[in-house]
């Protein structure tokens, strides 16, 4: 996630590039949640656990107003159970079974459930809700004119905004019913099992495995192409979008294949890329969807000013639109399967969401262009070193109030220190540790330390030398 105010704006156009992910979106939120967290009680997290939620509701764009129906069971009873709900969203009733639960108490965004032993709550709620800020419009210092105004009518239900009642970053089932007006599309984590007509609109049900929260998007889009495979793709846009002006199917599929070759099986069974029509270059990633945002007069400027991107951003490396989208489909893996587990920890899927992107830089441009891209890198990284940490995490963007700080620290760096890693152990030896990682760990958050005991396995210098990259200042100088 990210934004370089100046990339465009030195060529005389409105655009501005970012780059935003899930995972970025979560921390975006987490500096206050993760305060909460903290207050918890071990009991409280321990009985705490949700297996399985089940939202039912309508909810109309245009008024933003939402009705629904919520169903939580949690793995264990707890005395009490704190949950998150938006502000503007009402509770019309707390059930455990067919008994109503008293005493519920409310406070901003949060409210507590009192015990003892619920394993099961049915909550109905309804509201208006705030208007969200558009994550691909209002991100990071987007000032100035037209500074968080869509140029598209999406709208985002974001688990961050907290449209469902959940006790934040638990893994779990997840189904989401979902009735919309007439004319409004729908996407979302998980897969799309149905769309149903009812009357004045149509029902859009989702399902997710295990994920960490589910988010959607609603808009007047709709699909555009589909690419038939192992692992289709369906691609959906504003009517008259062209596809190829940006990427190329068979580039797709090749950074799909890439990534599943490394990695293993990605947590869907379909891909959704919806492109939105925004003034920021930037994307989001949730389970199975990812959201590109594009300016119709995007592929022009990358094609004319590549060399500009490249000296003025950490990230738009070689080829901008690619490097998103590889960037943003690593997060599939890297955030889907696996999560962190505070805001401290982000700089891993960040990391390893960046250093997927540079493999895949090195597949398509081969070693000479690695290598130089690696000197570029540090170079970027060097100009911030001692600002802060990678473990810092959302701090540095808190404090520093710095986008590209925060994006060397906690993206670029973790992403040179796999890389440096990779020389020393050697890059298949790397897979497959993060292979069996994310076999052992999937779907579960995970923190530094673990992550840190996963590459060193075992080796005492190694894990002092990958603290040091990651709880250290500066920048270590290149092993080999
Ligand atoms: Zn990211």
């Amino acid at each position: 996630m990210g934004q370089t105010g100046r990339w465009f704006q030195t060529i005389g156009t409105k655009a501005r590039i970012s780059r935003l992910s899930f995972i970025s979106l979560v921390i975006l939120a987490l500096g206050a949640l993760a305060a909460v967290a903290s207050e918890r009680k071990p009991d409280d997290l321990g009985g705490g656990r949700m297996k399985s939620m089940r939202v039912d509701g309508s909810f109309d764009p245009e008024s933003n107003f939402l009705d629904a129906t919520a169903q939580l069971q949690f793995t264990q009873p707890a005395d009490d159970r704190r949950l998150w709900l938006a502000e503007g969203l009402q509770l019309t009733s707390v059930r455990s079974g067919a008994a109503p639960v008293l005493g519920v108490q409310r406070n901003s965004n949060q409210f507590l459930v009192p015990g003892p032993s619920y394993e099961e709550l049915e909550l109905r709620y309804s509201g208006r809700l705030l208007p969200v800020p558009d994550p691909l419009e209002a991100s990071w210092g987007a000032k100035g004119a037209g500074a968080g105004k869509p140029l598209d009518d999406c709208r985002f239900l974001s688990y961050i905004a907290d449209f469902y009642p959940h006790p934040q970053t638990d893994f779990a089932a997840m189904k989401i019913d979902l009735r919309l007006p007439e004319g409004w599309n729908c996407l979302g984590s998980g897969t799309l099992n149905s769309v149903s007509s009812t009357p004045g609109g149509n029902r859009f049900s989702f399902d997710n495995v295990e994920t960490k929260g589910m988010s959607l998007v609603c808009g007047r889009f709709r699909q555009i192409d589909y690419i038939a495979g192992a692992m289709p793709v369906r691609l959906h846009a504003w009517a008259g979008f062209r596809f190829k002006r940006y990427f190329s199917k068979p580039d797709l599929q090749r950074l799909l294949s890439f990534y599943i070759g490394r990695f293993g099986a990605p947590g869907f069974t379909e891909l959704n890329i919806l492109f939105r029509r925004g003034h920021n270059f930037g994307g989001v990633s949730y389970n199975g969807l990812l959201v590109l945002g594009v300016d119709e007069a995007w592929g022009r400027i990358m094609a004319k000013d590549r060399k500009k991107i490249e000296a003025e951003s950490p990230l738009g490396m070689i080829d901008a639109g690619n490097d998103l989208l590889a960037h943003e489909l690593a997060h599939q893996w890297w955030g889907g399967l696996i999560s962190w587990k505070t805001a401290a920890d982000n700089w891993i899927t960040e990391g390893l969401s960046t250093y997927s992107m540079l493999l895949y830089a090195r597949e398509r441009r081969g070693e000479k262009a690695w290598q130089k891209l690696r000197r570029h890198l540090r170079k970027w990284v060097e100009r911030y070193a001692d600002k802060g940490a990678s473990a810092d995490g959302i701090r540095l963007k808190l404090q520093q109030g710095d986008l590209r700080a925060y994006q060397a620290l906690v993206y670029v760096k973790p992403a040179l220190m796999l890389a440096e890693l990779a020389d020393r152990i050697g890059e298949d030896e790397l897979c497959r540790r993060l292979r069996r990682f994310l076999s052992e760990r999937c779907h579960s958050s995970v923190g530094s330390k673990d992550f840190l005991d996963m590459l060193s396995n075992g080796d005492g210098a190694l894990r002092a030398c990958l603290e040091e990259w990651i709880h250290g200042r500066g920048l270590p100088s290149p092993t080999s």
